[in-house]
């Protein structure tokens, strides 16, 4: 069966069959759990987006070049070091490894000696793979950087068929989930597979099919498609839906200016892309953002690769998706559970910490170079990612 004629395929219409209300899933995510306090619904009315704001801003944009707008950078200066620190130098590299644990000794010091720190995902895999025995697996993936390569357009972020079919082919073996900083849609367009889970906008907004591989059934707010099978939804965030969407237009608005600059609007949160901006203009870029999220006080700025993302301030991110996928599933006990989580961004981080809380499980970062993270093993690359899965599947045909 391809792609095309998946058993459960969301089409447009079936995946915007949830875009109001959750109040009562599951009992323990409730707002007060989530962070949000009951004033938050007033800022939903916040004053950024009137006519008047937009029209001042742009009037603003003209006159900053000469005199910064604010006497305190910290922040904008703090996004903009990030920014370059998420431009590492191309380390001369490196043959790929493979499961059976053969690597090449690599010529980048700083690098060999992160990665005896953080092993090889592949190079290690038997001896990963040991503990997992007689436990219940679970897959978690990020895309951008992870399933897809990192691109200068963001719209372009395609996955190759072969990874299409990796992720697939691994689905049917273990229950997996997707979880983007992205809107599901979006995400939902680039990997087109209804077997698995989406969780979009850093986990605050999840679907997936009500029964994953191996009888697995998630706990949920349950729906139809329109071919009749049964899928499962969670909305932590839905209060803020017209907030961000307000927030989406003032930024996109105020940004047309700058060359190269992106607004992506991801449903619960905004992206705001640095990729294709001159490094000379982020700063403006920065200040911009700094500006409108400063009007949001229920709204904060997180850091990723050459981005910055308005999200929500509930108690919600994807370590928090994480769990919740976890007890959705109804595999509470971390004696018989194994969860994986494979990511490369900052935002992932959240998810790594999980794991590394709870003692379970693996968590794994895709990087080529050296960087600070809580992962314990790593791989290189999407391509990497996609061997790790072919392992997985081959390992879990054993049992
Ligand atoms: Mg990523």
């Amino acid at each position: 069966m391809n792609v095309g004629e998946s058993a459960m395929a969301f089409t447009s219409k079936q995946r915007n069959l949830f875009p109001e209300g959750l109040s009562s899933f599951p009992s323990e995510y409730t707002k007060s759990s989530l962070g949000a306090t009951s004033s938050t619904q007033s800022y939903c009315t916040a004053p950024a987006s009137s006519t008047g704001s937009i029209i001042s801003a742009s009037i603003a944009i003209a006159t900053r070049k000469r005199k910064p707008r604010y006497r305190d950078h910290g922040r904008v200066s703090t996004w903009i070091e990030g920014m370059r620190a998420a431009s590492p130098p191309r380390v001369a590299i490196l043959k790929t490894a493979t499961c059976s644990g053969a690597r090449k000794v690599l010529p980048d010091t700083q690098y060999n000696e992160w990665v005896a720190k953080h092993p090889s995902a592949l190079a290690t895999f038997e001896s990963m793979m040991e503990a997992a025995k007689g436990k219940q697996m679970v897959l978690f993936l990020d895309y951008d950087g992870t399933l897809s390569p990192i691109v200068e357009d963001p719209d372009q972020a395609y996955m190759s068929e072969a990874m299409r079919a990796a992720v697939k082919e691994v689905a049917m073996n273990i229950p997996t989930a997707i979880i983007s900083g992205r809107g599901r849609d979006k995400v939902y367009e680039f990997v087109q597979l209804a077997e698995i889970f989406y969780a979009g906008s850093h986990g605050m907004d999840i679907m997936g099919p009500a029964e994953a591989c191996n009888g697995l059934k998630a706990d949920g707010l349950k729906s139809k498609d329109e071919k009749g099978n049964e899928v499962v939804f969670f909305q932590p965030a839905t209060e803020f839906l017209v907030m961000i969407d307000e927030v989406y237009k003032t930024l996109e608005h105020k940004t047309k200016n700058i060359v190269g600059a992106k607004v992506e609007h991801n449903k619960f949160c905004v992206s705001v892309h640095f990729r294709r901006v001159e490094e000379k203009n982020w700063q403006l870029l920065a200040e911009e953002v700094e500006f409108v999220i400063k009007q949001y006080p229920k709204l904060h700025v997180t850091q990723g690769r050459k981005v910055l993302e308005v999200r929500p301030t509930i108690h919600w991110d994807k370590g928090k998706a994480v769990e919740f996928l976890l007890k959705a599933f109804g595999l509470a006990n971390p004696h018989n559970l194994l969860p994986v989580y494979i990511g490369d961004d900052q935002t992932d981080e959240d998810a790594f910490s999980v794991l590394n809380k709870e003692h379970i499980g693996y968590g794994i970062l895709v990087s080529s170079a050296a960087k600070a993270t809580g992962a314990a093993y790593s791989l290189k690359s999407p391509s990497e990612v996609m061997e790790f899965l072919h392992c997985l599947v081959r390992w879990r045909s054993k049992f």
